[in-house]
């Protein structure tokens, strides 16, 4: 705490791992003399550095900017960039803390680390983000490299974005190294699917775990919060799969429809217009757009957090659990508080972590790299199906780490013990690093 101070949500992060890793102590004691615990909390190398940059009304702006690169000890830095005013040390860390466990749990060679920004996208013109993203990547670029550190989009960075510093990249070092970003268009080293990832995998995490007990997603009513590319992408495939979708949000409401969410809609208003979900309801009578709202209260079978961090705390885990929630999966990084994770643990309902129920978007990056390095690109139909397979693994490995550590159904404890003993082993081979 001392030498992290005011880090909260980072202090959060750490805590919720540490807290489950009693027993692997006990059976592994080496790790104890290693002190590796005290070395996984330490980021390898962070980076602060200013952004200049020219409004379109002439103005000189200046943003800070972060890159934490936590740990290499199974690959490359791999984490995405976040741009939100909210971004400062404390958030950058705690995100990259989760992705070196995240990245550990899809089994392929990469490392974590996470990026961002306190610049507000809200409002600024196409210009204006060109101008950020170039004027950010002048700085960079120094501490970036396919064999070195990758970042994708995170809040705030899309495609659009990935493109901006992609350009400003390949300008400044004379190189089209494909493999030094992910999350890129089609036609310019992208994978397929990879927009997608994120929430598909969220999805087929929470079908296994209903799988797991006898049940399945065919018919049950959904809630989703958020209205970006993660909770989008879940929505499509929760609705493919048979689920009722009835609500979702943004940071000013929700938007609720009993007939279930028109997609097409959705993703016209957000992605190709760039307007709000508010007017979703302005086109459709019998919808509702309550501002301030909150979606927790929603009734639904299967809630899946797909927006942001302490977004879902412990009064409105009950308010899920007393309407008969079933499961919950985080799209989102750390979107339930403690004292919610709490409410789901004792209630005995399905609970996945973000770091394994969100893990198919850096994973899908990962395939992106891997395409990149043989210059090849796979359809849509196989890179799914890889996904499809990677979020059966990570539950499959979640859930018997679980067991064999005594706390059956526990995926927070299976996911922290199976990555860490991923990273503690990778890091005990390579010497005191
Ligand atoms: P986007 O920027 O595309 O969307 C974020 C969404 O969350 C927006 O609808 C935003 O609403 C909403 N939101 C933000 N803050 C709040 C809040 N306080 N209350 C309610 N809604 C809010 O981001 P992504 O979809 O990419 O990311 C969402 C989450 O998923 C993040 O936690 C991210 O770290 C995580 N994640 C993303 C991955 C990816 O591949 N993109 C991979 C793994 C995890 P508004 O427009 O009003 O701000």
């Amino acid at each position: 705490l001392h030498r992290n101070p005011g880090e909260q949500e980072f202090h959060q992060a750490v805590h919720e791992v540490l807290e489950t890793l009693g027993p692997v102590l006990v059976k592994h004691p080496e790790f104890v003399d290693s002190r590796i615990i005290q070395r996984i909390c330490e980021p390898e190398r962070q980076i602060i550095f200013r952004v200049p940059w020219q409004d379109d009304n002439g103005e000189i702006q200046i943003n800070r900017a972060f890159r934490v690169e936590f740990n290499s000890a199974l690959g490359p830095y791999k984490g995405g960039m976040r741009f939100h005013p909210s971004v400062y040390l404390g958030i950058i860390k705690f995100l990259g803390f989760e992705q070196i466990f995240k990245n550990a749990l899809t089994g392929l060679p990469i490392g974590g680390g996470k990026g961002g920004s306190d610049f507000d996208p809200k409002g600024r013109s196409d210009s204006e983000i060109m101008r950020f993203c170039q004027s950010l990547m002048t700085e960079l670029y120094r501490h970036l490299g396919e064999y070195t550190d990758v970042p994708a989009g995170d809040i705030g960075v899309s495609q659009r974005e990935i493109g901006y510093l992609f350009g400003q990249y390949k300008r400044i070092t004379n190189r089209y190294e494909s493999g030094v970003l992910t999350g890129k268009g089609l036609g310019w080293g992208g994978s397929c699917a990879r927009t997608e990832a994120t929430g598909y995998g969220t999805v087929f995490f929470v079908q296994e775990m209903l799988k797991a007990r006898g049940e399945s997603l065919d018919g049950r009513k959904m809630v989703v919060s958020g209205s970006g590319n993660v909770a989008i992408y879940a929505i499509q495939k929760a609705q493919q799969l048979g689920a009722h979708v009835v609500a979702c949000s943004d940071s000013s409401g929700i938007l609720v429809d009993e007939e279930g969410l028109d997609l097409d809609r959705i993703r016209r208003i957000k992605e190709v217009e760039r307007r709000r979900i508010s007017d979703y309801a302005d086109e459709k009578p019998h919808a509702r757009y309550v501002q301030d709202g909150n979606v927790w209260r929603v009734p639904c079978d299967v809630a899946l957090p797909c927006a942001t961090q302490n977004e879902l705390n412990g009064q409105d885990a009950k308010y899920l659990v007393e309407n008969g929630c079933r499961a919950v999966a985080e799209g989102a990084n750390m979107p339930t508080t403690p004292e919610g994770a709490q409410v789901f643990r004792e209630a005995g309902i399905a609970y996945g972590p973000g770091k394994a129920a969100n893990a198919g978007g850096v994973a899908t990056s990962a395939l992106e790299m891997q395409q990149n390095a043989s210059r090849d690109s796979w359809s849509f139909e196989h890179t799914e199906n890889r996904l499809e397979q990677i979020m059966a693994n990570i539950h499959r490995d979640c859930f018997e780490t679980a067991e064999a550590f005594g706390s059956p159904g526990n995926y927070v404890v299976g996911a922290n013990i199976a990555a860490f003993l991923r990273v503690a082993r990778a890091m005990e081979a390579q010497g005191l690093i």
